[in-house]
């Protein structure tokens, strides 16, 4: 971490996201799209020979293609050239300990969501962050939407009054059978309670469900109660959840995460209420925000115009009705990562860098939400107060 970033791209190393994986093609495209940084080394595959034909395929330098993420922490912290921060990709039981290698060797992190499986990692891993001055970056990748900015803002500036609901959705159909049976990759260690962590849907979408409804909303969560259900045969995790939640100052919401709702690709939706208002906003239309006022009449608030707010447009690349979306949302949580790492290094500094990016924090507090959901659910459907939130 005491490489200076001044005048060069950010090197960045890549752990997972191999041949075959889902999320690591996603990173390499959010990372190149505002040419913060350069791929210049990984250890992209459980299996090695796969990951080194892989880096091979993806002009990665032959010695910067590692056989495992512990020789690749320790080389590349070693190299004068080495990786500044590494992008973690792989299934979540292993997001601690290789995020703990690279943070102790002096890299910092771009870690997926969940942030680990278990509660105990989170909190090791906050403190391993906090001890090494390390940066830490989660991806909750729809909070890098510039109209979830605006709603966000708009909240903020009272639009809609003292909010009085927040629902959020997560449903998607792609789990609705028994998926994990016929050889498909993601299923396979998702319905696995040792590599997934304790909540099914709802630690895999449920976290991002409830980190955009806090984010928006700026409410914090005070008292959850849950119902979940495992609808396909077999599975020892959830497939479905439902989960009532008390925020401060008496606000209420509703969180429905579900692998198995038939008719939904990737149907995010959040709608948030107040006292003088409400918005809405679904993830497949991510270019327009709902806007209703008190008495008046419904707008259509679109992506693009100069009289949004400022982070908004800062995350805007296009005019409006030219349709920006899921890489470039998550281009805005890799360019916010970017800037908070150069604003660090600037300053010699983490105080109060990247405010609007979800870091650590925001994934042990998601971690916790699954741990109250899960305790909740298993104690009898009753109130659960996360233990960070
Ligand atoms: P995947 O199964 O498609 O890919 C996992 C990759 O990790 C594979 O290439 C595998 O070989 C590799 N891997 C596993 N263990 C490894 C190790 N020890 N060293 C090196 N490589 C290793 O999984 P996925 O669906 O891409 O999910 C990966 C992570 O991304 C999960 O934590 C998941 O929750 C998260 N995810 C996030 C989003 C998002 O929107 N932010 C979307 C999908 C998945």
């Amino acid at each position: 971490m005491s490489k200076s970033l001044s005048g060069r791209r950010i090197r960045l190393g890549m752990v997972g996201g191999g041949e075959g994986a889902y999320i690591g093609g996603i990173h390499r495209y959010a990372a190149r799209l505002d040419d913060h940084y350069q791929l210049v080394a990984g250890a992209f595959d459980v299996d090695a020979d796969r990951g080194h034909l892989f880096a091979a395929q993806n002009y990665i330098a032959p010695d910067r293609s590692y056989s495992d993420y512990l020789t690749m922490a320790q080389a590349e912290a070693a190299r004068e050239d080495g990786i500044d921060v590494v992008a973690i990709c792989t299934p979540n039981f292993t997001h601690f300990p290789i995020a703990k290698a690279f943070l102790e060797a002096g890299i910092d992190v771009i870690c997926e969501k969940p942030l680990t499986t278990t509660l105990q990692d989170a909190e090791a891993l906050a403190e391993v962050v906090s001890q090494t001055g390390g940066f830490l970056g989660v991806t909750y990748t729809y909070s890098g939407y510039p109209l979830i900015a605006e709603a966000r803002a708009r909240i903020a500036a009272g639009q809609i009054g003292k909010v009085r609901t927040v629902q959020v959705e997560y449903p998607l159909e792609w789990m609705a059978t028994g998926v994990e049976l016929q050889n498909n990759q993601q299923a396979a260690w998702r319905v696995d309670p040792h590599k997934n962590g304790r909540g099914g849907s709802i630690g895999d979408i449920g976290t991002h469900a409830y980190h955009l409804a806090g984010y928006v909303s700026g409410l914090k969560a005070e008292s959850v109660l849950a119902d979940l259900a495992t609808f396909v045969a077999g599975r020892a995790l959830d497939d479905n959840a439902h989960v009532l939640i008390r925020y401060e100052g008496g606000a209420r919401g509703m969180l429905w995460s579900s692998q198995v709702a038939i008719g939904c690709s990737n149907a995010l939706r959040l709608r948030v209420f107040g006292e003088t208002g409400s918005l809405s906003w679904a993830q497949e239309q991510p270019n327009e925000l709902i806007y209703t006022p008190l008495e008046g009449a419904t707008q259509i608030i679109k992506r693009g115009r100069h009289d949004l707010d400022a982070t908004a447009q800062a995350r805007t690349r296009t005019p409006p009705g030219h349709p920006e979306g899921y890489i470039e949302a998550f281009t805005n949580l890799y360019s916010g990562f970017a800037a908070a790492l150069r604003a660090r290094d600037e300053q010699n500094s983490t105080a109060g860098i990247g405010a609007l990016i979800p870091q650590i924090a925001d994934g042990l507090k998601g971690v916790a939400f699954v741990d109250a959901v899960v305790d909740s659910h298993q104690q009898g459907n009753i109130w659960v107060q996360p233990k960070y939130c």
